[in-house]
């Protein structure tokens, strides 16, 4: 390799990666540790932030040692999983208690009693979320009201989500957020430059302690020598799924990405148009550069993939997920059976947090393969919905690019594109959030002008073209409206 490589760093829920792109976009080499899952009670899923720390720099070695050196890296590019806020000391660098992820449910009361006192129109507007325990700001109030270290802290005190962090232990002391992860914490308006003042004084978080709110590419300072053999410029920072946006090149919109994995989050670029939902969408940042912002709507399923796990590991119905497309294909239809997978109630657009799921219209003829056959249905059918809510908030698709571990089902992407009626295209290296993050890299790199230019890193795709017949389609959704409201 004569080029230098793009070294990006991917603080995922589950695991820590590192990955390595030539600035062609062909991904070279790949690093992976698994991240310990604490669930300390019920509703509350924690991480070690130390332990991130630990598992990035492994990672990070071991590809920069691939690479032939520190030299060999032209810059690094981070992603994340957002909302998960960590706590630190400025003066140690050490976390003072354990990361809240962004699956804990524990501020659900907080949220509720905001809901009460009439705020949530308040903080919808401004910052295009819901009120609800998944994003940042009651996290961190959490922490400042129930650890003593967290709120006797004082000026010491570092909050921020783990972009922040690793920034933070890879700069030795650089205290930095970028818009797209800042938007998701609930205490940055959608359009506004920093921390918006009245969101943090709602939620009572102190703003001497968050990061500088920045550009998704540019300098973000360099690694501390000792940390990688020599220092190494961070010119990317993006939280996951704007970052899979990006990596998939939806750009502009009509163009919409869903990643694929335990859950689905579908995402379509507004522009520069503020984002505002009637449907109960998310508003968010897709990226900023230059101080140009440019937005999208978000939607997620909670139950995808853990779909697929849930037939495995309880149903005992399948070995492997793969065997789905088989099991799927050895019936000509679902034999009438349908699926409502509210095994976690519904999320967007239906947010029916108390639903639970149901089959129907089993018989004596009914067999594994047709209940399996009617799991896989029920996520095309989620996802329709989802179109259809992004179609009334003025944002609909024209066409659908899929990655993420379910991705790989080629019967669930000829399934969707016949429900959506859609074209939908899966990328031969669905790794979009990775991919995403060096195409950020790259441009703070000054390697491409901008992002559209950075495209060219996309890699080529595989095309699934709508092919049931009408009516087959329309009684599959007919069905699926039918089950939706049923479960009322
Ligand atoms: P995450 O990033 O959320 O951990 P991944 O993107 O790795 O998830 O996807 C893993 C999920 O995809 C699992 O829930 C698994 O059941 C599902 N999955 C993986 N491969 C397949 C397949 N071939 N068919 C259907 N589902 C699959």
């Amino acid at each position: 390799m004569t080029e230098r490589a793009i070294l990006v760093l991917d603080a995922g829920t589950t695991s820590t990666r590192a990955m390595l792109y030539a600035p062609d976009g062909e991904r070279i080499a790949t690093a992976q540790r698994d991240l310990t899952q604490y669930y300390p009670q019920p509703g509350r899923v924690e991480h070690d932030a130390d332990e991130i720390w630990d598992r990035t720099l492994e990672c990070a070695r071991q590809l920069v040692s691939e690479a032939g050196g520190p030299d060999r890296i032209v810059a690094i590019g981070i992603t994340n999983q957002r909302e998960t806020v960590v706590a630190w000391d400025r003066r140690t660098g050490k976390p003072l208690t354990r990361a809240i992820v962004w699956q804990d449910r524990r501020t659900a009361s907080q949220c509720a009693a905001l809901r009460e006192a009439g705020h949530e129109a308040f903080v919808q507007d401004r910052t295009g979320l819901i009120l609800d325990p998944y994003f940042s700001a009651t996290k961190m109030r959490w922490m400042l009201d129930e650890v003593p270290a967290v709120a006797q802290a004082g000026d010491a005190l570092a909050l921020g989500t783990v972009e922040s962090w690793l920034l933070w232990k890879l700069t030795g002391g650089l205290h930095l957020t970028d818009a797209s992860n800042a938007s998701r914490t609930q205490l940055m308006a959608l359009d506004g430059a920093g921390w918006d003042e009245e969101l943090c004084a709602l939620f009572g978080v102190p703003v001497a302690a968050l990061p500088g709110i920045t550009d998704n590419a540019g300098d973000f300072g360099t690694t501390l020598p000792d940390l990688l053999g020599g220092p190494v410029p961070i010119r990317g920072l993006a939280g996951d799924q704007q970052a899979a946006t990006i990596g998939q090149g939806c750009l502009s919109p009509g163009a919409a990405k869903a990643t694929l994995g335990t859950g689905a989050f579908i995402l379509t670029p507004l522009g520069e148009a503020l984002p505002r939902s009637r449907h109960r969408l998310l508003g968010t940042v897709l990226c900023q550069i230059g101080g140009r912002r440019l937005y999208a709507l978000e939607g997620s399923i909670f139950v995808a993939g853990s779909l697929i796990q849930w037939l495995r590991d309880r149903m005992g119905m399948i070995d492997r997920a793969a065997d789905t497309d088989a099991i799927a294909r050895s019936v000509s239809d679902n034999g009438g059976v349908y699926m409502l997978p509210a095994l976690a109630g519904l999320g967007a657009p239906h947010w029916r947090p108390d639903a639970t799921a149901r089959i129907t219209g089993l018989t004596h003829a009914t067999g594994r393969a047709h209940i399996v056959r009617a799991a896989l249905e029920s996520i095309a059918h989620q996802v329709h919905d989802l179109a259809g809510a992004f179609a009334a908030d003025g944002a609909a698709w024209k066409s659908l690019r899929i990655d993420g571990g379910m991705s790989a089902n080629d019967w669930i992407a000829q399934d969707m594109a016949d429900m959506l009626d859609m074209v939908v295209d899966r990328p031969a290296d669905v790794e979009t959030t990775a991919r995403g993050a060096a195409m950020l890299a790259a441009v703070g790199a000054g390697l491409f002008p901008d992002l559209d230019s950075a495209a060219r890193m996309t890699s080529p795709s595989s095309r699934f073209v709508p092919a049931i017949e009408k009516h087959r389609r329309t009684e599959r959704l007919t069905r699926w409206s039918d089950l939706l409201t049923e479960g009322r």
